[in-house]
């Protein structure tokens, strides 16, 4: 969108129609690179909610309901084959409504929001259920959907994360409601268009506005089966207690506060690459950056210095430059608590080695949430910016002395999500992975995902995996039948196994 267009109405997708929110009220999406208004969204409230979950429970009822595994699977695959052709236009979008580099949407938001619709439809295709055979009885368990879902997504993927909720409730027949992140509503929107003429009406409802209303009004709607949530922590200890009096099932990925650690047999090149990339890659928005570096105290000083060298040539401004390594920010409010942040560990006693200010940029751009790339070194352990989720492009740096040590920095924190180790040991690569309280374990790399694994987190960073099968399972119920086939009495003893 041109700075000279008016900001268009985009409205929720209910029953497959575009539907204007009950209340009329509406809220602005800004470009956070520039401050530019880019729409009008709805700010839902629970009627609007109620209509969606009507409209939900309807596909339900009707032919979606009945739908085989294998019309899921192609339906599936014509949302996959749709956001292809359509995926430039969604990476400018999404880097528009972001701020995030157009590069990176290009290269790793939009193909992994295709390859989600992709993969769940040969998963589901492929996935087995269980048998059980018994001397005298047969065991074999139905999986069937749970009903209407909500699903709950943050800004930082927006579509990336929207997809991998949506594909694998669908394969498995749930019919949806789901609310993006109110900065960020334009490529759901335009996924909703596309389900909306792909799918029977009501499969895929969207619903915009503000997490305490909107989101708030799916987690208490009776008719919502189970919550997928995926955002901050704080925010998921509310999604938890409003799902918990009809005990709703619940996934929550939630925060993290990830370590990096680098050992002195490591292959230095490659770990300070995947330092710099674990730590600023969407401007360290993402749940799983290394936003705590830990290096062996033995290289501690020549690593540090070529790290800061190298996190000082990544190149800040425009997102649809190529050059452009870390774009802006979500918001002014987001690039404010960073800042803050910085502030706060100077206050701790920490050294800024490297940004910790506003760039200089050039107009559109001077109105941005821009930050530059942060490296802080001399803060304690204790310390609240070692401690808490800054979620921008700051990174703390801290010696040990020796594995042990590493550990115990690593999982000295309530975030338990992912760690990355570099290491040429393999027996150490081996124990320390096993010694990490994380739920996610990268060795000599950073975010190399297939999608089958198990995906998740420990401690505070979330409940529940999600991922191949286990997103399979957690969109569905398992039913047990059981089977006689000895004819004997039930009142005979010898029956019972
Ligand atoms: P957030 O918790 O503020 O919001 C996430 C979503 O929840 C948004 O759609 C929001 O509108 C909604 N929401 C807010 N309050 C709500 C309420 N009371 N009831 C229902 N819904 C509500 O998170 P964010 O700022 O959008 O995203 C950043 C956070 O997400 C970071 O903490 C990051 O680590 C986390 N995250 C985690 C993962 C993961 O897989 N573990 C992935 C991406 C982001």
């Amino acid at each position: 969108m041109g700075a000279a267009d008016e900001p268009r109405a985009v409205d929720n997708w209910i029953g497959g129609r575009p539907t204007p929110p009950e209340g009329g009220e509406r809220l602005d999406d800004l470009a956070p690179a520039t401050g530019e208004v880019l729409a009008r969204i709805p700010r839902s409230g629970p009627a609007d909610v109620e209509a969606a979950v009507e409209a939900a429970r309807g596909a339900l009822d009707g032919a979606w309901g009945r739908s085989s595994v294998e019309e899921r699977a192609r339906l599936l695959e014509a949302v996959a084959d749709r956001l292809e052709a359509r995926a430039d236009e969604l990476a400018a979008l999404e880097s528009t409504d972001t701020g995030k580099p157009l590069a990176l949407a290009r290269e790793v938001d939009i193909p992994r929001a295709v390859a989600n619709f992709r993969f769940f439809a040969g998963a589901v295709r492929h996935h087995a259920d269980a048998f059980h055979p018994m001397q005298r009885a047969i065991n074999y368990t139905l999986r069937q959907p749970l009903g209407v879902v909500g699903l709950i997504t943050p800004w930082n993927l927006p579509l990336y994360l929207l997809t991998w909720k949506t594909a694998p409730a669908l394969a498995m027949g749930n019919a949806v409601v789901a609310k993006p992140s109110e900065l960020t509503p334009l490529t759901a929107h335009a996924l909703g268009e596309m389900l909306a003429e792909l799918a029977p009406p009501g499969v895929f409802n969207l619903v915009h506005g503000l997490g305490p209303e909107a989101g708030q009004a799916i987690l208490e709607h009776p008719g919502v089966s189970a919550i997928s949530f995926t955002g901050g922590t704080a925010t998921g200890a509310r999604v938890a207690a409003a799902a918990a009096p009809r005990f709703k099932k619940l996934s929550l990925e939630l925060g993290g506060k990830n370590p990096t650690l680098v050992f002195a047999d490591c292959d230095v090149e490659r770990a300070l690459d995947g330092a710099v990339r674990a730590g600023f890659t969407n401007q360290g928005q993402v749940c799983l950056c290394g936003s705590r570096l830990l290096v062996e105290a033995s290289i501690y000083d020549d690593f540090l210095a070529a790290f800061v060298e190298r996190v000082r040539a990544l190149r800040v401004g425009d997102p649809a430059d190529p050059a452009t390594r870390v774009g802006a920010l979500i918001s002014l409010a987001h690039r404010d608590k960073v800042e803050g942040y910085v502030r706060l560990a100077r206050e701790e006693g920490g050294e800024v080695l490297c940004g910790g200010v506003r760039p200089e940029l050039p107009a559109p751009f001077d109105r941005g949430a821009f930050f530059a790339p942060t490296v802080v070194a001399g803060l304690g352990q204790r310390c609240r910016t070692v401690q808490e989720e800054i979620f921008g492009p700051v990174v703390t740096v801290q010696p040990f002395a020796d594995e042990a040590e590493g550990v115990a920095l690593a999982n000295d924190v309530r975030y338990g999500l992912a760690a990355s180790v570099w290491t040429r040991d393999l027996d150490r690569a081996h124990r320390v992975s096993a010694a990490l309280r994380t739920g996610m374990v990268w060795v000599n790399t950073w975010l190399l995902r297939d999608l089958r694994v198990p995906f998740g987190g420990m401690k505070d960073s979330g409940v529940g995996r999600e991922g191949g099968r286990h997103s399979l399972e957690f969109f569905s119920e398992a039913r047990n039948v059981c089977i006689a086939i000895d004819q004997r009495p039930e009142r005979d003893p010898g029956r019972r196994v």
